[in-house]
């Protein structure tokens, strides 16, 4: 086993690195504060051509895989930027693939050179009020007139929603009991975001205020037939196919969030003086950072392979799974004792270790909740009875 870091490793995450030197943590806490979407980070980011890495070579993109990505978004997330700044580019560097796997010709020509260059903002459209985790269940659905599809129904949390040009939709276009499978009858549309037909709501959160999240309310959009996903009526199939590897890059979202709030605690531990020495020399205030940086060792190491297992087009599941499960446990811990390390001011905005805590902690829930993650590996790991 060779664990030698490549030089175009070593390089892509160096690169990316010093560009995100350029964003600081103030600039987060800024755009957090004032709930303001970072544009400029975006397009910076995109003319340094990063945007594209994981998008295919002819449609402008960089043709790296999931273990790149990883990297990338690892990085982003350490350098202070957190869930805000991956959320900003998350869309072009991943939650394409529905399209660059199962999209016609005509969707990938217009579509992912512009989203390459940072100059098309997507919001990814799935979760429901009343569906909830069970997608089998989603009442929004799309019914066929000339040339394309009116749909109708309402959606949650959809993130970016209210800057966003196009929207990933999935919609039921056959009723759940014409079905032979109640994931069978679901279609995915690339929708225009039309303002007269959708309505985006912002729901007012707790953290990630960069990135807006919102309640759609979707009434007679239309949708042309070029612009379906896929096949009709396998839409929940496209979007499995990417579920593994975007599992693994929230891993390294969370992975990122917990190497920068561990780096600011042990700052403050060797820093803060109280009783006349470091508090860091205290085995209370050592040992819990060790013990994150030994979670987060550990964490990575499943994230790496599942990478690479999903690189190498071998069933990465289990490993795909137990990373997301793994470091958004050992992020959220680390963010959890770096505020506990800075006492007070853990609670202050200054020493941002609040806003890592909040971003990680969404991860637990997000994209899902890591009690399904269980369930997955019960079921499909460990061979127990379906529990729901
Ligand atoms: C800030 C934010 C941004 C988001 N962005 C997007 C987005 O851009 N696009 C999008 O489509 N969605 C988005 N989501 C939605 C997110 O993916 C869902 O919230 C998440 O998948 C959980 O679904 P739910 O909220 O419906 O929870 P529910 O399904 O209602 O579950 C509630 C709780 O019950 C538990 N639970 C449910 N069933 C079981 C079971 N069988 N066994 C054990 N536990 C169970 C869950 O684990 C969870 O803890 C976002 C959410 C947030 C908070």
């Amino acid at each position: 086993m060779d664990f030698t870091v490549t030089q175009d490793h070593k390089e892509l995450r160096e690169a990316i690195a010093s560009h995100c030197a350029k964003y600081p943590d103030e600039y987060w806490a800024e755009k957090d504060r004032l709930h303001e979407f970072p544009q400029d980070f975006l397009e910076t980011f995109a003319d340094a051509g990063f945007l594209g890495l994981a998008l295919p070579e002819e449609y402008g993109g960089g043709g790296l895989g999931v273990t790149e990505a990883a990297i990338m978004m690892e990085t982003i997330a350490a350098s202070g930027g957190g869930l805000s700044a991956c959320s900003t580019v998350h869309m072009p560097v991943f939650g394409l693939l529905p399209i660059v796997h199962h999209g016609s010709e005509s969707l990938k020509q217009r579509f992912l050179p512009r989203a390459a260059e940072g100059r098309l903002r997507v919001s990814f459209a799935v979760t429901e009020p009343t569906a909830g985790t069970d997608m089998s269940r989603l009442s929004t659905t799309a019914r066929k007139v000339d040339g394309g599809w009116l749909i109708n129904g309402q959606k949650m949390w959809i993130s970016g929603a209210q800057g966003a040009e196009r929207l990933l939709i999935i919609a039921r276009t056959t009723p759940r009991e014409d079905c032979t499978k109640p994931t069978d009858g679901m279609t995915l549309f690339f929708a225009e975001n039309d303002k007269d037909h959708v309505t985006a709501q912002e729901i007012s959160k707790i953290g990630r205020h960069a990135v807006d999240s919102n309640m759609l309310f979707i009434d007679d959009l239309f949708v042309a037939d070029e612009d379906v996903v896929g096949e009709v009526g396998r839409g929940f199939r496209c979007l499995l196919d990417g579920l593994n590897g975007e599992r693994v890059l929230v891993a390294a979202e969370c992975l990122g969030i917990g190497r920068a709030a561990l780096r600011r605690a042990v700052d403050y531990a060797n820093e803060r003086i109280v009783f006349d020495r470091p508090i860091g020399m205290n085995q209370g205030v050592q040992f819990p950072l060790a013990q994150s940086l030994a979670d987060l060792d550990a964490a990575e190491l499943v994230m790496r392979k599942a990478a690479w297992l999903f690189d190498q087009g071998l069933p990465a599941g289990r490993e795909a799974n137990s990373a997301k499960l793994l470091c958004s446990t050992a992020g959220f811990n680390a963010a959890d004792r770096a505020i506990q390390v800075h006492g007070g001011m853990g609670y202050a905005t200054e020493y941002h270790v609040g806003r890592y805590w909040h971003e990680v902690r969404l991860l637990r829930i997000t994209p899902i909740a890591n009690e399904l993650v269980l369930s997955y590996l019960a079921e499909h790991v460990l061979g127990l009875p379906r529990s729901y």
